[in-house]
């Protein structure tokens, strides 16, 4: 019988914090109970914002709590071929259509649509799950020959799955398996249509988070996935993606997050405190485990 496969897959954009420690010691502790096997995967498709000094520092800092992992590791930058394969694929199937609008753009049609509701004439703006304002469609009807014209003459773009025709190919229900601590398998429904026309490939980088996140865990064979409950709504995006691309579906466990005194999420942008300040103040991987359960 094949091992179950499982990753843990940081972004190199900052210093690793208490949180992603919990999240690599869940999959290590997994993988050892289900007699699994365990990756590590670099989620650097963002290459202004992902640093080497901070990559180096994940393998210190993963290293020092006493995690091991497959070499070589995945590094997501050097894979741009793959992710933009699966969207010539996307394209083949007449799911995506490119957005030139601008984020400032895009908050002006939500706020008139907005402005609309307060009248009473339309509905609030729905939301997606990270709390951004749904495409409000701008884009969603050019015309064949405008888009072209607009992408020879090097207008920026981004790639957004079309909602509309996904819901005719897929309608769905939509659904997928989930399992906790024991293992024990169980099934959810998923709700791809809250994040309405999702940017698939983004404007700065040939790819998004989800579609490579998507293609990699296919590539590498990853059969559990396991992380925070921060990402739980994405995972129902990505079984659309997988069953567009002839992808399998893999398990997932999204696991509680690791808040701060305050009760907040911990994460780099709030300068949580990185693994290495409590190495440096005296903690040990013991201490850290401790800490987190384990
Ligand atoms: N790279 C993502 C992060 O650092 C995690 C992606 C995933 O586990 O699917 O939050």
């Amino acid at each position: 019988m094949t091992k179950p496969v499982f990753r843990f897959a940081p972004s190199p954009n900052g210093r690793l914090h208490l949180g992603h420690a919990y999240s690599a010691l869940l999959n290590a502790d997994f993988a050892q109970r289900f007699d699994g096997r365990l990756l590590l995967r670099i989620e650097d498709i963002d290459t202004t914002r992902c640093r080497p000094e901070f990559e180096e520092a994940i393998y210190k800092d993963l290293a020092w709590l006493g995690l091991a992992w497959e070499e070589p590791v995945r590094r997501q930058s050097e894979h741009f071929d793959d992710y933009h394969a699966a969207f010539r694929a996307l394209k083949g199937r007449g799911v995506v259509y490119p957005c030139f609008c601008s984020r400032k753009e895009i908050a002006e049609a939500v706020a008139c649509r907005e402005a609309e509701a307060k009248t009473g004439a339309a509905q609030p703006w729905p939301r997606d799950p990270d709390g951004a304002s749904l495409y409000p469609g701008t884009c969603r009807d050019l015309s064949a020959g405008e888009i072209e014209q607009r992408i020879a003459a090097g207008e920026p773009h981004a790639w957004r799955l079309d909602g509309a025709a996904l819901h005719e190919l897929l309608p769905g229900p939509h659904g997928y398996c989930r399992f906790d601590r024991d293992g024990r398998e169980e099934e959810v429904a998923a709700d791809p249509w809250r994040w309405g026309d999702a940017v698939i490939v983004r404007k700065d980088t040939p790819t998004s988070y989800h579609l490579s996140v998507v293609v990699d865990d296919a590539l590498q064979g990853v059969t559990h996935v396991v992380r925070g409950q921060d990402l739980e709504a994405a995972t129902d995006l990505h079984i659309l993606l997988q069953a567009l691309l002839g992808l399998p579906t893999p398990l997932y466990h999204h696991h509680g997050l690791v808040l701060d005194p305050e009760g907040d999420k911990l994460a780099k942008s709030r300068q949580s405190q990185a693994l290495a300040e409590l190495r440096e103040a005296g903690a040990t991987p013991q201490s850290i485990r401790q800490r987190l359960g384990f």
